[in-house]
Formats: structure tokens, sequence, C-alpha cells
């Protein structure tokens, strides 16, 4: 017998291709989550997010085994997210276990890019594209957010540093006399964009922090310990975001 629910409580996305006036067609993968799993039925009322800030009470209008439809009855209003668009790129990992909490975590903190980087250290050159997205908006619905970071292919750290960039850049050093506490060019900076460089495993080569600081990129440490990337990284972004504002 079907459970007494309280559908409304059930988050899914739902891409703004896939949304069109007030109708809504979910994707496979939750259409099927939806019947199968949660059993729920037209008439329920359900939340959907597109990954884009844009949060909705939708009515499920039609529920077969494969695919499902809602009407959205009401626009609700956008979870907030932090003042300050935080990029981070990080050296791509052989474990990719470690390199997938990252994932999860930088999204829940509210990072808005997350760049998988190549650089001479790095044992791996790619993140599983599908696998990682789905992490990505499990994270977002997990924390009661409505934006998705976006993730980048993987992309040699030379060509990232190509880019122009805006805002404050930061590279974390695990070590070296000219590294500056984190916080410390936080408080001096305010608040802006940041893009915050973090190395593979083996770290980054004594060429390639030439090029980052040649490339306007300041060293900071992040305290006294060497810290593995995925730690690393899960600290910058708070840090980051915790000092520049909400
Ligand atoms: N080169 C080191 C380890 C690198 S740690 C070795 O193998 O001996 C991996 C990355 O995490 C570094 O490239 C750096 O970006 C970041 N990191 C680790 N600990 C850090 C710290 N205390 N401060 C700033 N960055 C750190």
């Amino acid at each position: 017998m079907k459970k007494q629910s309280t559908p409304e409580k059930h988050v899914f996305h739902v891409d703004g291709s896939r949304i069109a006036g007030d109708q809504v067609a979910f994707p496979d993968a939750e259409a099927q989550h939806l019947s199968r799993v949660l059993r729920l039925v037209p008439g329920d009322i359900v939340r959907v997010v597109d990954g884009d800030g844009g949060l909705y009470r939708v009515r499920l209008d039609a529920v077969t085994r494969n695919g499902a439809l809602g009407k959205i009855m009401e626009a609700l209003p956008s979870p907030a997210e932090p003042l300050v668009r935080c990029t981070v790129a990080v050296g791509l990992l052989k474990h990719a276990g470690r390199y997938e909490t990252m994932l999860e975590k930088v999204t829940e903190l509210g990072a808005v890019r997350i760049v998988p980087l190549l650089s001479e250290r790095c044992e791996r050159s790619e993140v599983k594209e599908s696998r990682s997205h789905g992490i990505l908006v499990a994270a977002m619905k997990q924390c009661g957010a409505a934006r998705l970071p976006r993730l980048d292919a993987s992309t040699r750290l030379d060509r990232f540093l190509d880019e122009p960039v805006v805002g404050l850049r930061l590279v974390c050093h695990e070590s070296g006399s000219d590294r500056r506490p984190l916080a410390d060019v936080l408080r001096e900076y305010g608040s802006g964009d940041v893009t915050v460089l973090v190395g593979p495993e083996g770290g980054f080569t004594e060429a390639e922090l030439s090029r980052t600081r040649a490339a306007g990129y300041v060293p900071v440490s992040l305290g006294a310990r060497r810290l593995r990337t995925e730690t690393a990284a899960i600290a910058a972004v708070s840090i980051i975001l915790n000092m520049t504002g909400r």
C-alpha cells in the first residue's frame, strides 16, 4: 500500500531546456525515481530546481514508468547564494573518489565554477562527466540550493592561465616563503570574484608556480600542515566564501 507521503519535500532537478512556459518534462532518471522509488502519482506536488536559480512548486500531471510531466503552480523565491563568485581549479587526482568528494563539497559550499586542471604531476586526465554531473546535482539538492556550478572539461594549466580572469587570483601552495596566509589576503581584498588554484597530489612544479605568479596569481597558505588536494580545495573555498560575505 502506498504510504501517506508529503511529496513536496521531494526535490527534482529539471534543466531549463525541459521547462516550457509552465510545462515541466522530467528527465528519465528523475521520472524513474519519482514513479518507481517514491511512487508519486498525478496530483502530487513536488519541488523542481532548474540548476540556474529557478525553484518551483510543480503538480504532477502524468506519471508513467518511464516519463513524467508536470505543471508549475508557483515560482518560489530563489534560495540565497554566496555574494562572491568563487572559481576553483583543482589538479586531477589518481583517486577518483577523492576528487568526487571535492566536487560534492565545493558544490555544497557554493563555488560557481569547478575546473579539473591538468598539470605536470597529474596522474589522471579526466573526470567521468555524467557521474560528476550527478554528484553536483545531488549536492545542490542536498543543501537546498537551486544553482549548479559549472563543471569544465579537463583543462591544461597553461590554457587556464591564458584565460582572462576578473577579480582576485590565488594559488594554494604548501611551502615557500613568499606565501601569505589566505585570510590576510582576503581581508585586504574585501569582496569580488575569486579564482583559486589547487595542485594535484604531487603539487605544482616550480616552473608551473612561476607561471601562475606571472599570470597574477598570489601564492597563499592554508596553514602549517600539508593537506591533501581535496582537503585544500574544500578549505580554500570555505574560507573564501566565509570571509567575503554571505
Ligand atoms: N608537493 C607536495 C604535496 C602537494 S599537496 C608533496 O608531494 O610533497 C597538494 C596541493 O594542495 C598543493 O599543490 C597545494 O595547492 C595544496 N595545499 C596543500 N597543503 C597546503 C597548505 N598548507 N597551504 C596551501 N596549499 C596547500
